[in-house]
């Protein structure tokens, strides 16, 4: 029998990759033809955007230093006024997924080009989706415009990034790739990508947690991270990433860290349908189960391993439930409500996912 065939739809993203390669942000943003460039960065990185601007130089329109998480339209309203006041033409974001979230809704409103240099795994930069809030509700869209022309990865710029932080928004990464190896759309190429960002990332965050400033753990990180990134914007995701947008959306549940704690239970749900992903999950993870390495991997590194811990309401776990049901979404298991609250139990409480 003939081996079945696939379709691969490559992004066009321009990557700069490695250490100190924030010296080519002046170049890169010419090279997008931005002659006043607007720098976003959250409250606590403004220090980051003034780098970038010292080395736009020129180029640099000033900084916009309001992004927060979920990407507010009202944040987006702000830093458009900024835009539009300064006569900027193109957007340079430096943080993680929050602020490369306003670029990306800058952009999608102006179609103006969008430079994205990343400080987190979250992978957000090599996306075209966007999610955004309004009223307490959080909506998500994709468009090509969406997605940054360019991405400049500085291992420099993860060296500061807190040890917990690492672990959360890396694991959030190896969700990315986890999920692509079992998507509807999988195909050979984003595998391939999913089973490298895993093992860098398995590698390289138990190493950074003995010596955070360990310049290749943080490049094997930052290159995993980025690859974790493609597979999230190459094909669609399931369960997992459904369970952690009811949980962060209606109960205000840390992104990263859902992400750490909800992932091996997701997996062992997924895991009877799905053998040949669980194989190739194991096998890079060194583990003899896929929910189990997971979770140990969590274990490991520190990181937070039950709802509860995230602050999770004993008590909202029947609506959410309702909420991961309520829309049906592609998932290689049936999503059942009651084996959806079973989960959803074994997650608060923290216990071992099989
Ligand atoms: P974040 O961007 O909210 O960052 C968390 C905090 O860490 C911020 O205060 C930030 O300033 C700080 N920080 C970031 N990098 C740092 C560094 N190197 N050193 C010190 N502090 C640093 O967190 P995140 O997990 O990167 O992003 C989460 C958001 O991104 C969520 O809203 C999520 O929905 C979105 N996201 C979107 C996509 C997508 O494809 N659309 C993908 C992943 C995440």
């Amino acid at each position: 029998m003939a081996e079945p065939g696939f379709i691969y739809t490559g992004l066009p993203a321009r990557v700069v990759f490695g250490t100190g390669t924030l010296a080519t942000a002046r170049a890169e943003a010419e090279r997008l033809a931005m002659s006043r460039a607007l720098v976003l960065t959250t409250p606590p990185q403004a220090e980051h955007g003034r780098a970038v601007a010292a080395q736009l130089g020129d180029r640099a329109a000033g900084v916009f230093s309001g992004a927060v998480m979920h990407t507010p339209v009202e944040v987006t309203e702000a830093a458009l006024a900024a835009l539009r006041a300064l006569g900027a033409d193109g957007v340079v974001a430096i943080g993680g997924g929050s602020t490369i979230g306003l670029g990306k809704a800058i952009a999608v409103r102006t179609g103006l080009p969008q430079l994205a240099i990343p400080t987190t795994y979250a992978g957000s930069e090599m996306t075209p989706i966007l999610g955004e809030t309004q009223a307490g509700t959080k909506t998500t869209r994709r468009s090509p415009e969406i997605l940054p022309e360019t991405v400049i990865y500085d291992v420099e710029l993860t060296l500061r990034l807190p040890v917990a932080m690492s672990a959360t928004s890396g694991m959030n990464a190896i969700a990315h790739a986890v999920e692509a190896l079992y998507a509807q759309d999988a195909n050979p190429i984003i595998s391939l990508m999913a089973e490298q960002g895993i093992a860098a990332l398995a590698r390289a965050l138990p190493a950074i947690g003995h010596d955070p400033r360990s310049r290749a753990a943080r490049h094997d990180a930052l290159y995993g991270a980025w690859l974790c990134g493609m597979c999230l914007g190459a094909v669609g995701m399931a369960l997992h990433h459904k369970l952690c947008h009811v949980l962060g959306g209606s109960f205000e549940l840390p992104h990263a860290e859902t992400h750490t704690v909800v992932l091996p239970y997701a997996v062992a749900y997924n895991a009877a349908a799905v053998p040949e992903a669980m194989a190739r999950i194991a096998r890079v993870l060194g583990a003899t189960d896929a929910a189990t390495g997971l979770y140990e991997l969590a274990g490991r590194l520190g990181a937070p391993r039950s709802l509860a811990a995230l602050g999770m309401p004993r008590d909202g776990l029947e609506r959410a439930a309702d909420l991961a049901v309520a829309n049906p979404y592609w998932n290689p298991r049936p999503v059942e409500r009651a084996a959806i609250r079973a989960l959803l139990e074994r997650a608060f409480t923290g216990a071992p996912p099989r």
